[in-house]
């Protein structure tokens, strides 16, 4: 278990008397008979979450669309939210450009800003997500059940690439590096509720540490395990030539859906999913093996390394 779960589960988790508490992308309470609010936060802070030259813009953009995605994975629509901001100082113009992001991005998705709070400090934003979901069609990370298809939305492994390339780490061509570093500033979630409205997905997460690592959330609530295709994952030409999976797999940022569904729903997916534009891909099986496996593109099993994006190393 990763540090940061530890200290979760040990000061925090309590009964509560809310449908669905701590554990999973949102708390669920109670709206009407038919439907739940589903209720997130999540908070990005300065040099752990986003480098200090991040354009304000883009910082405006993610910090809501990273709250998004967690609604999606409940199967949700995003309604409200509350924005908390610390800044060291009243910079007008980088106020103006957050903003503006922030409110293109609550436009996109459906989002009014409803509260908030300002407050002095190093550079953080902090917002509280609010979204509508139809109790039928709750998506719970404890939903997997065993032979699931597993399938991820849009495409993943770009945003981790950006960084790199940011940090110098890695050079492509100006159009790759482009689009990557536009991943990790924008990262546009996918809403599924086209396809769930059917009902046919059985667990969802949003994918924010990488897929190993998230996908191991979903597994440890269903208590189930995987089998994974490097060669089917949604990734790159580049990923793809370079056989640099790590990206997809281990990399974070991606703000995309890992999804279960029965097999028996496969061709109905890719219809509908076809008939709305909307990029899903099957990746691999939920399995009842002991462990996880991922394999390469030759079928060969791959090592699992314990390399997520974490907060606190042990
Ligand atoms: P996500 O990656 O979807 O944002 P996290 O891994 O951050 O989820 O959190 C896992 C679960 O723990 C979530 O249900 C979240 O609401 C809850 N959680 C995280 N930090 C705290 C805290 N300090 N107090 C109470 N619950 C928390
Ligand atoms: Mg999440």
């Amino acid at each position: 278990m990763s540090v940061e779960a530890d200290i979760i589960n040990r000061f925090f988790k309590k009964k509560t008397s809310a449908p669905l508490g701590i554990g999973d992308d949102a708390a669920l309470i109670n709206k009407n008979t038919k439907e739940y609010w589903a209720l997130s936060q999540d908070t990005l802070n300065v040099n752990t979450h986003f480098l200090p030259s991040t354009p304000a813009l883009d910082l405006g953009w993610k910090a809501l669309a990273v709250n998004v995605s967690d609604i999606y994975a409940m199967g949700g629509q995003p309604k409200y939210a509350l924005v908390s901001i610390a800044i060291n100082k009243h910079n007008m113009p980088w106020l103006e450009d957050f903003s503006r992001g922030l409110h293109q991005c609550a436009k996109k998705y459906g989002v009014e800003i409803i509260g908030g709070d300002t407050t002095r400090g190093q550079t953080s934003i902090s917002i509280t997500i609010i979204g509508s979901v139809e109790k039928k069609k709750v998506l719970k990370r404890s939903g997997a059940k065993l032979h699931d298809d597993i399938w991820i939305t849009g495409q993943i492994g770009l945003a981790a690439l950006g960084l790199d390339c940011l940090k110098k780490k890695i050079t492509l061509s100006e159009a790759a590096e482009k689009l990557a570093i536009k991943c990790l500033y924008k990262p546009s979630p996918t809403d599924i509720q086209s396809l769930q409205k059917y009902q046919l997905f059985h667990s969802a997460i949003d994918i924010s540490d990488g897929v190993i690592a998230d996908l191991s959330h979903i597994l440890t609530s269903s208590n189930l395990s995987a089998n994974i295709f490097c060669a089917q994952l949604p990734v790159s030409a580049w990923i793809k030539k370079e056989k640099a999976f790590d990206y997809a797999l281990y990399g974070g940022d991606d703000y995309q859906l890992i999804l279960t569904a029965p097999v028996k729903n496969r061709n109905r997916i890719k219809k509908l999913a076809a008939q709305k534009r909307l990029k899903i891909t099957h990746v691999g099986q939920v399995t009842n093996e002991k462990k996880m496996m991922v394999f390469d593109p030759n079928g060969k099993p791959m090592k699992i390394v314990n390399k997520g994006f974490k907060h606190f190393v042990k």
